[in-house]
């Protein structure tokens, strides 16, 4: 990766970071799941309201590293109106992009503005920190809706 993209990447982190998208509450969500990285102290709390099997809404919330806000508020805005198997499907890529690295293959250009966390495979220390959003997704992705709601 050259130089230029990694300052534009590093800086689409931060501005993530700093700003993240779907930063709140569902009220009567779906389902609701929990993360934990106690390696860094990254707590988060995911809210997905589906329909049918459709990502209608989702929101996040918590407190965490600048890296697990930006790699969780980008995650919400790739999956938001997709299916669960398409979300599962990314997760799986992002997943690949994080722990194996560029010699996998999964394309980062491919995953639109995921590819941004590609430059976080070369930090093993924050992988837990990047992948807490999508773990916890993946949590939601396969709990059955609460009692009553769909
Ligand atoms: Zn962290």
């Amino acid at each position: 990766m050259n130089n230029d993209f990694r300052d534009l990447y590093q800086e689409e982190i931060l501005e993530h970071s700093n700003h993240p998208r779907n930063f709140r509450t569902i009220e009567g969500a779906s389902v609701s799941t929990e993360g934990l990285n106690a390696l860094c102290g990254d707590q988060m709390t995911l809210d997905v309201q589906f329909d049918g099997d459709v990502i209608q809404d989702i929101a996040f919330r918590g407190i965490g590293c600048a890296i697990s806000k930006a790699s969780s508020s980008l995650m919400t805005t790739a999956v938001k109106g997709k299916t669960k198997a398409e979300a599962l499907t990314l997760f799986e890529q992002v997943h690949t992009m994080l722990t194996v690295g560029p010699s996998a293959d999964v394309h980062p250009e491919d995953l639109g503005k995921l590819a941004v966390l590609s430059g976080l495979w070369e930090y093993p220390m924050r992988i837990k920190c990047a992948t807490l959003g999508w773990y916890t997704l993946r949590d939601a992705l396969e709990s059955p809706p609460q009692e009553g709601k769909r």
